[in-house]
């Protein structure tokens, strides 16, 4: 999200409006889910912990939900989506959001396995 709609979801949480959960909203958007590695990663400067502390505080709040995906791993999104389909990147891990093909929305989780866009780009 941009750096306004993140400041404002923080102020009407009711959290602080600290660097580091600035950066960790702003790399959120409605197309991805993240695990926290991989925010980790992308974040830099950042130690896991906080990480980890932020998605707490930011899942407890209900602005993230986390969901378990593909091999267990715990991914963070927007908790505003409503129910979708992932695709996983087999290369780099990346989890994009999709709509989901299916017309019944109950007890299901749908992943495709791809190679994402920038991977794609990568091996071009
Ligand atoms: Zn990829
Ligand atoms: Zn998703
Ligand atoms: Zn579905």
């Amino acid at each position: 999200m941009i750096k306004a709609i993140a400041e404002k979801t923080l102020r009407q949480a009711g959290l602080r409006k600290t660097t580091d959960r600035l950066h960790l909203l702003e790399l959120i958007d409605p197309a991805r889910a993240w695990t926290a590695d991989q925010l980790f990663t992308e974040l830099k400067k950042v130690n896991l912990s906080t990480v980890y502390r932020n998605l707490t505080v930011l899942t407890e709040k209900g602005i993230l939900r986390s969901i378990i995906g593909h091999g267990g791993k715990t991914l963070y999104e927007l908790a505003e989506r409503s129910h979708h389909a992932h695709t996983v990147c087999h290369d780099c891990g990346q989890v994009g959001c999709i709509p989901c093909p299916l017309k019944d929305s109950s007890n299901h989780l749908l992943e495709f396995y791809e190679t994402c866009e920038s991977c794609l780009a990568r091996h071009r």
